[in-house]
């Protein structure tokens, strides 16, 4: 039987099938609102099949669908974290290697880390304005077929998956006294053809489980150029003009930002200093992979 939070989650949204009231310029806002419904309605659909087929195919792995339900059994660690990987992709996806708590790099000394400070001078801050960085695991092999498989709306639940993974990964991260979980905002044009915003799907799924708000206080005003086709040098202002706070409800608090991937940090860099600009205490990141070469590279995002 499905469970009671599945049924749930097929309930829909009445607002995405209201169109504008007819009036004085009802036909131009129905013209203007239908493109929009449509895609709203496209996404929503792709959503429950794959909501469905979870429902009627029970206890298969989001990564591979392989089944499951024999390694959930009791005393399994799939069980008691209930997340839905079979053994050999958790195995996989895992990346335990250790990695600096602030520039989210691999380690390879308890000295001080060098690479901060390369991050620094490349984002041309006096540091790195993020209080700490929690990154799940290298954006290479399987995570990051993992990672760019959750870019599709099909993928939500394997991006679900993934943050389960990192928070369990990261323990400390249910210590840090979050007030509110910020997902990195997606321009709507960008998301409207994707069909999803992993970014989004990350930050409902930690602030679930931690039991804090999600919050969309940062919002990409600009549709700038993708910071893919920029080099590490071009990125942080490329990724400064587009991103602005609104409201102040967040104002004295501790906020979590996530993302799926970080390349150079840039654009965690220009979000965490939207939050500071609106009086935010302090700012956490959080990401499924890091781009290890980013020192070198210009990344591949
Ligand atoms: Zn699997
Ligand atoms: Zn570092």
């Amino acid at each position: 039987m499905p469970s009671s939070g599945k049924i749930g989650r097929l309930s829909v949204s009445v607002n995405s099938f209201v169109y504008a009231k007819p009036g004085t310029n009802g036909m131009l806002r129905n013209f203007r609102r239908l493109p929009f419904s449509w895609v709203a309605c496209k996404g929503w659909a792709i959503r429950q099949a794959v909501e469905l087929s979870t429902i009627f195919f029970p206890g298969s792995c989001v990564a591979c669908g392989q089944d499951i339900r024999g390694d959930q059994l009791p005393g399994n660690r799939s069980a008691e974290n209930n997340i839905p990987l079979c053994e050999t992709c958790r195995f996989e996806i895992t990346d335990v290697s250790p990695r600096c708590g602030q520039c989210g790099l691999p380690r390879h000394s308890d000295s001080s880390c060098p690479l901060c400070q390369k991050l620094i001078q490349q984002l041309g801050e006096r540091t790195i304005l993020w209080q700490q960085m929690f990154v799940l695991g290298s954006y290479q092999d399987r995570l990051r077929e993992s990672v760019l498989a959750g870019k599709k709306p099909s993928g939500e639940g394997l991006v679900e998956a993934l943050s389960d993974l990192l928070i369990e990964q990261h323990p400390a991260i249910r210590e840090l006294k979050l007030d509110a979980v910020v997902p990195v905002p997606m321009h709507w044009r960008k998301r409207w053809e994707r069909g999803t915003n992993s970014a989004n799907t990350m930050a409902k799924q930690i602030a679930s489980r931690l039991r804090v708000p999600y919050r969309c206080d940062i919002k990409q005003k600009i549709l700038a150029r993708p910071q893919k086709s920029l080099s590490a040098k071009m990125r942080p202002a490329n990724a400064s003009a587009k991103f602005s706070g609104v409201g102040s409800q967040l104002k004295g608090k501790r906020v979590l930002v996530v993302d799926d991937v970080a390349t150079t940090g840039a654009t965690l860099s220009a979000i965490t200093r939207c939050l500071l600009e609106i009086n935010v205490t302090v700012v956490y990141a959080a990401v499924l992979a890091r781009t290890d070469e980013a020192m070198d590279s210009e990344g591949n995002r």
